[in-house]
């Protein structure tokens, strides 16, 4: 096993396509957190979804932050490689199996007293009996029933370094996705599992990551309690969004590294990325390194295309 260090930040990207601009400078962020805190930093490649992920994709993604000037520490660890742990976490937790369809989740929830966005719980008390009942009719069409999170918490509160004290929903998260029967399970391992148990893993301490995400760290931070891990401190950082608001996209036009450089090479994109951290005359990652005050950054979304 890999010996991690006690304290380090990460960026784990989903390789299916190549970073744009918000992703590139999200990255940047999580290396200056780590490094100017003098962590560790480590890459993870978060490829459990096997039908949009591909090797290729995460090859590109890891040459692309090296371009620009990230180094991290060694290995790079791939989730596809790390079924057996997530596994042996999931052995750990109160869990339930759930047969509800996408549609049935659907349904319950529009019921007068549902929450929004939260499981309704269908599948939380059924008898065995009622189980066995479900199993059977979920076979017959090939399928395997989802394993979700028992939570024994409504809600949980996380610190984050710019959004202070934020306590959100735990739910009944998916942890392992239903699949299908006749087919091999790799893949089907639900991102808030193999998050926290990465994170675990890794060492992380410190994760620093679009603030898209800062709904999903309290049960994030609940599951990782669940499983012994300390909590990390989380920095959610504002996207970077198009002038109508919309988080930044491929489809936005020239936004990946490569499509970037096209017009004035990596440098220019670095100086892009500084000058949006708030260091129009930084150009270069060692001087941004330097330079970096992590409370004077823009509380604000970045907007692509407008903002100075
Ligand atoms: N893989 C996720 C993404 O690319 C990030 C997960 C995380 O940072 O916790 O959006």
């Amino acid at each position: 096993m890999p010996d991690f260090a006690d304290h380090a930040g990460r960026y784990a990207p989903s390789p299916s396509g190549d970073l744009h601009f918000g992703n590139l400078r999200t990255a940047v962020l999580a290396w200056l957190f780590a490094r100017q805190s003098g962590r560790k930093f480590y890459m993870r490649v978060e490829d459990i979804d096997s039908e949009r992920s591909s090797m290729e994709s995460a090859q590109r993604q890891l040459e692309d932050l090296a371009a620009i000037g990230i180094e991290w520490d060694e290995p790079v660890v791939y989730q596809h490689d790390r079924g057996e742990a997530y596994a042996s976490a999931l052995a750990k937790l109160d869990t339930y199996e759930c047969y509800c369809s996408r549609r049935d989740i659907r349904e319950a929830a529009s019921a007068p007293h549902a929450q929004p966005g939260m499981y309704p719980g269908t599948c939380r008390d059924l008898t065995e009996e009622q189980r066995a009942y479900r199993r059977s009719q979920l076979s017959q069409s090939g399928r395997l029933p989802a394993i979700r999170l028992r939570a024994h918490a409504e809600r949980w509160t996380v610190n984050d370094v710019y959004k202070g004290e934020f306590t959100g929903p735990v739910d009944d998260v998916i942890l392992k996705r239903g699949g299908n029967a006749n087919q091999a399970q790799v893949g089907d391992w639900a991102y808030n599992l193999a998050v926290v148990v990465d994170d675990g893993y890794q060492s992380i301490d410190q994760v620093v990551r679009g603030d898209d995400l800062l709904g999903s760290a309290p049960a994030q931070a609940y599951l990782a309690h669940e499983l012994g891990f300390p909590d990390p401190e989380y920095v959610h950082v504002p996207l970077v969004v198009t002038a109508d608001g919309r988080r930044l996209a491929k489809r936005d036009g020239a936004v990946t590294l490569r499509q970037m450089a096209e017009d004035g090479g990596v440098q220019r994109v670095v100086e892009q990325i500084a000058s949006s951290l708030g260091h129009p005359d930084v150009s270069s990652m060692g001087e941004l390194l330097d330079r970096f005050d992590p409370l004077g950054l823009s509380r604000e979304p970045w907007v692509w295309g407008i903002s100075e």
